[in-house]
């Protein structure tokens, strides 16, 4: 039969400029079904709701030597837009840089990646520096990659040529950040940025935990979990939460809450966002997976700011994502060397997790367990987080004229995670030796294998998401 010849062509024809992915559980916007779709010059182009004999017949008449890549009953979703990654590069390159963390991200179905603009040295604060990381970035990347920009005091002069240069958005702390040459802002740096930026349609996103002038210390065991635990309690979040939602209904500005991690906020968020307010809110895999009861003495592999808390409020989150009180599920990637992690002291030891490469796996092993069906992960993995960065246009969900990033993968099937297989520079994270439902079969970015059969793809294909102008100045030097 004409479909099985179809399948036989299955191999891999990276140069291919016309081809059709085929699968019977497609994930569109509003529902799972049989499709085609065929991919011309990057984009789709066209979509058939069908995968019989009769339309392998119409496109190999309308597309000579069209290349079909069948993939059966394995799900085929929009790739994966992690609008949350901490690369490093330039700086701190020993901890993560470009050329890793974009295989570990097209190793786990990641097509896109929006990189904040700290920790890497300089950080991406002005326009000279973003122009320093993206030449650093070009030609290294296996996906494509978009720039947040950070507010810092001071920079409020820089941040118009950020935007202009193509950066998804700001990013801000109103706590310590953890480094040196990102300070955090004052709630009157806030309300002047705020004015900044109001003409424009940027966002601003919050790292929301906010200090009180009682210092939170603990003279417990620095090896147990809970003593960390007590220095970041909720009331930091909630604190912070408090104001950004004041804000973001008083100036009627986008804002954005990065990485949510306590539950008693949902309300609050839930109340704003009722009310009108251009306010979204992302919690991460970990907070979604992980619990502080299950986390051994000296581990620090487990230490992020905010952070894991209990079990019961895991499950509250998980109430928020399924309600929409939370929009988007994402990484906060955020590797350092093993030498900033191992110590065992859970309060001197570097916050940040690994996570970049496992996402899907994560959530979607912890998803079918609380009755989210792959087509709900869909939203909050891609087309959420999209819409957040302003690239809704073309990436983040299958329709015609957009992107062809795709990934395909085994909801049934599961995997180990072992160090061996993991691609971030530094292998250090939470999850090793977990046994997770949901294999990645194969990435496509832009029509392209980027990964498929357990292997990343010989070339970096990825793109850098700036502006024309930004692009030019990169591509000539
Ligand atoms: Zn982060």
């Amino acid at each position: 039969m004409i479909l099985d010849s179809a399948r036989s062509n299955m191999q891999f024809q990276e140069d291919s400029r016309i081809c059709a992915f085929v699968s019977q559980r497609t994930v569109f916007m509003n529902s799972i079904q049989p499709a085609t779709l065929v991919v011309i010059d990057e984009k789709i182009r066209e979509i058939l709701y069908d995968t019989n004999e009769d339309v392998v017949r119409y496109l190999s008449q309308k597309y000579p030597g069209i290349v079909f890549n069948d993939y059966g009953s394995l799900v085929l979703m929009p790739g994966i837009v992690d609008s949350h990654v901490h690369v490093n590069e330039p700086g701190r390159i020993e901890w993560e840089g470009f050329h890793t963390a974009t295989q570990a991200a097209a190793a786990g179905g990641v097509t896109t990646i929006a990189d904040m603009p700290l920790n890497s040295i300089p950080p991406t604060t002005t326009l000279d520096n973003l122009k320093v990381k993206a030449r650093e970035a070009y030609a290294k990347t296996f996906v494509d990659v978009a720039f947040w920009g950070g507010v810092i005091p001071g920079n409020q002069h820089e941040l118009q040529s950020l935007i202009d240069a193509g950066i998804v958005g700001f990013k801000c702390f109103l706590c310590p950040s953890g480094v040196d040459e990102f300070p955090h802002v004052s709630v009157d740096d806030v309300k002047k940025t705020i004015l900044e930026l109001l003409p424009t349609k940027t966002v601003l996103a919050f790292h929301a935990e906010f200090e009180r002038d009682e210092k939170m210390n603990s003279k417990n065991d620095p090896e147990l979990y809970d003593t960390f635990l007590h220095t970041r309690p909720d009331i930091m979040e909630l604190d912070a939460v408090k104001l950004i939602c004041d804000w973001c209904m008083k100036y009627n500005f986008r804002c954005h809450i990065v990485h949510l991690s306590s539950a008693e906020c949902l309300t609050l968020i839930k109340d704003t966002k009722t009310r009108g307010a251009p306010l979204t809110v992302e919690t991460c895999y970990h907070y979604l997976v992980l619990a502080a009861e299950e986390i051994p003495a000296g581990l620090t592999e487990f230490k992020c700011c905010p952070p894991i808390r209990k079990n019961s409020n895991r499950e509250q989150l998980w109430h928020g994502v399924k309600n929409g009180t939370l929009d988007m599920i994402v990484s906060d990637h955020s590797p350092c060397v093993p030498e900033l992690k191992t110590s065992g002291n859970f309060l001197t030891a570097w916050g940040g997790i690994s996570s970049l490469q496992f996402g899907l796996s994560l959530i979607w092993t912890a998803a079918r367990m609380r009755g989210i069906s792959f087509f709900d992960v869909s939203k909050l993995l891609s087309s959420q987080p999209a819409k957040l960065c302003g690239l809704e246009n073309r990436k983040g969900d299958l329709s015609v004229g957009k992107d062809a990033d795709f990934v395909i993968w085994d909801p049934e099937e599961s995997i180990k995670i072992e160090a061996n297989d993991i691609y971030h520079k530094n292998k250090l994270t939470p999850y090793q030796g977990k046994i997770l439902f949901g294999k990645v079969i194969a990435t496509v970015l832009r029509g392209r294998f980027v990964f498929k059969e357990g292997k990343i793809c010989d070339k970096p294909l990825g793109k850098l998401l700036l502006n024309a102008n930004i692009l030019q100045t990169i591509e000539t030097q």
